[in-house]
């Protein structure tokens, strides 16, 4: 079971596209990063961010232009992908139309000549924890998508592989089955003692599903750590913005612990020397006062939102900022009413203001 690292990974494309031809494509940027063993790992990030690409690396699939990838401190970053050791899960299943449940799953130790009696109560095993044995027998065509995904996580547990790699595992599904599917997936990596890298640009999936999180922008890896790390300490505006989705204030600063927000004076959880900031306040901390105080910052309620085990309220502010208000209750405040937001100091980030807010935030 490898302790996985990658050192200063970069991986370029020379485009054959015809109006891009021969431009330079970075994917992958510098990227380092250590994953433990037996914990589940989601690669997070918008669409294009060099997730897929960056997995490929890690099975072998692709070589790296730059850097090395380390399994248990071995080298392998020339080592071919069969002799790797890896289960694959892929968002398209991948699975054998010709062969019944049964064959798809026992297909890895069949073709490694490992098939033994006891493969097969392992196999039978497998298949009850991902509730298909009673359908052994039936073909892929014969199965929606939740089943054909289990039959591709079981088949990726048969082959005794201690690394899983899945790409996108939950994309293709309805919303429902692929909740219900993200816990089977937990349960099963840590039932079989594996090491999972898991491939999605889903925030609620990550942040359900993951031991730890590798958030990755413009082919960057920008912070890794458990969810609530990442969730209460993010190291960025776009970590803060794309795990959460933080509200922000762009401030002058008027001393080194008091901030100015369009006439408002913030009171800052510690001293900052620069002249400007970006503060973040998850939507929960949020509070909202229908009384208008002049000296907290002042907005209108646009929509209310009910979430189901929380409402939320989009404020604007008159630079038109837009807040996200998130009550476990629903208050008072009705749509296009004043209102004024507070918030306490200790459930203020501070961000450095980047040249560029939008493109930082954005995704
Ligand atoms: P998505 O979530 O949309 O699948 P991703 O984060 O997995 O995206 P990658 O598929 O790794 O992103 O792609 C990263 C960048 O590298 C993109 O700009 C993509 O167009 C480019 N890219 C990936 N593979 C190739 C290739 N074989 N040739 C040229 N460009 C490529």
């Amino acid at each position: 079971m490898p302790n996985i690292e990658l050192k200063k990974i970069t991986k370029t494309f020379t485009s054959i596209n015809e109006a891009t031809k021969g431009e330079i494509i970075t994917a992958v940027d510098n990227a380092s990063l250590k994953i433990k063993k037996y914990s589940y790992n989601t690669l997070l990030g918008p669409s294009g961010c060099g997730k897929t690409t960056l997995l490929r690396m890690i099975s072998g699939l692709e070589n790296p232009t730059e850097g090395k990838v380390f399994f248990d401190k071995k080298d392998v970053t020339n080592m071919p992908t069969q002799e790797r050791d890896i289960g694959f899960v892929f968002q398209n299943y991948s699975l054998f139309p010709h062969m019944d449940i049964w064959h798809n799953v026992s297909y890895g130790p069949i073709v490694r000549n490992k098939f033994t009696k006891e493969t097969e109560k392992y196999i039978h095993s497998i298949l009850k924890m991902v509730k298909l044995d009673e359908r052994a027998k039936a073909y892929p065509n014969e199965l929606s998508g939740g089943m054909k995904q289990r039959v591709a996580v079981a088949r990726a547990i048969a082959t005794k592989s201690p690394l899983m790699l899945l790409d996108e595992p939950l994309g293709a599904l309805d919303v429902r089955i692929g909740t219900a599917l993200r816990y089977d997936l937990m349960k099963l990596v840590k039932k079989y003692k594996l090491t999972a890298i898991h491939v999605t640009h889903n925030q609620e999936e990550a942040m359900t599903i993951s031991d730890n999180i590798i958030m990755m922008k413009r082919g960057k890896v920008i912070q890794s750590g458990s969810p609530k790390e990442i969730y209460k300490n993010p190291n960025s505006i776009f970590s803060a913005y794309f795990l959460g989705r933080c509200n922000f204030f762009q401030c002058e600063m008027i001393d080194k612990n008091t901030a100015n927000f369009q006439g408002t004076i913030i009171k800052l959880p510690k001293n900052y020397t620069r002249k400007k900031v970006v503060l973040g306040v998850r939507g929960e901390k949020i509070h909202i006062n229908n009384i208008l105080k002049r000296e907290n910052i002042q907005g209108t309620i646009e929509f209310i939102n009910f979430l189901g085990e929380k409402w939320q309220y989009i404020i604007r502010l008159s630079d038109g900022t837009e807040i996200s208000a998130l009550k476990r209750t629903p208050h008072k405040a009705k749509i296009r009413q004043k209102v004024s937001i507070s918030f306490y100091a200790d459930n203020i980030l501070i961000f450095n203001k980047p040249k560029d807010f939008e493109s930082e935030k954005s995704v």
